[in-house]
């Protein structure tokens, strides 16, 4: 239809004029890659796409500094590139349901409050790298985002914050059936490694034990481990591997350089 048509001509140039104004310097882009370097891609065009999504999400957002935190170019640079990489195939109208992004220095100390069997609520302190709730905004620690891609390490606070902001827009029923026997499994490994008087140090996994909690921790942090470390992923998660990479529409292990072997 023509009205269709004009419609969405409209929106391309109203893309165009936010990624004109959001444009990221050629060397903030390059120092971002060169600092998370799971963000590079082999196509050229997937590159474009993502430092395209990363000037959309900078225009769309909000970020506000707590703590006493200054934030910088680079910084919202980091965390916008890292947050839009999961929906690069799927597109950014999946966070629309949110708008805030709150960085603190740190980690944060929440209190919480459970309820135990015989109903005797126990409060304890939480400390959080980073919260997303169902249409409120995302909380991240700077010092937990800066440690990502370090040491080899699958750990990353932006992507998993934004797998639940996923989770929440698709009602987590997109992925839940397909990685529900992984989860059990994995729970399974989890709990006989601490059966045996070990700590999740002895934990020898590209997925961090965390999510052996619930099953939408699972998701978050075998995300991280997908876009993070994806040829180990899919190395020692031949099944999960892609079923993610279905969900995502992206294939890392194969679209990614391969990781430069330490030392
Ligand atoms: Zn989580």
């Amino acid at each position: 239809m023509v009205v269709t048509r004009w419609w969405r001509g409209l929106q391309a140039r109203r893309e165009e004029a936010a990624v004109a104004r959001r444009a990221i310097p050629d060397d903030l882009w390059k120092r971002t890659l060169v600092r998370y370097p799971f963000l590079l891609r082999r196509d050229p065009a997937d590159g474009a796409e993502l430092r395209r999504l990363t000037s959309l999400f900078l225009d769309r957002k909000e970020f506000t500094a707590a703590g006493g935190l200054r934030l910088t170019d680079a910084m919202v640079v980091a965390i916008a590139a890292q947050a839009v990489l999961p929906v690069l195939r799927l597109g950014l109208a999946r966070y629309d349901g949110f708008v805030g992004i709150v960085v603190h220095p740190d980690q944060v100390n929440a209190r919480r409050a459970v309820a135990d069997e015989q109903g005797v609520v126990h409060e304890y302190d939480e400390a959080l790298a980073g919260e997303a709730v169902d249409g409120g905004p995302v909380m991240l620690s700077w010092r937990d985002v800066r440690s990502a891609g370090r040491d080899g390490l699958a750990y990353n606070v932006v992507i998993h914050e934004f797998a639940h902001v996923l989770d929440f827009a698709s009602g987590g029923l997109a992925w839940q059936a397909a990685l529900h026997d992984e989860y059990e499994r994995f729970r399974a490994r989890v709990d006989a490694c601490h059966d045996v008087d070990t700590t999740d140090a002895d934990f020898d996994d590209v997925i961090d034990p965390y999510g052996a909690v619930a099953p939408q921790e699972f998701f978050a942090v075998a995300s991280e481990a997908f876009f993070v470390c994806p040829q180990r992923l899919q190395a020692e998660h031949a099944a999960l591997y892609p079923q993610l990479a279905a969900f995502y529409r992206q294939d890392p292990a194969a679209e990614t350089p391969a990781p430069r072997r330490r030392g």
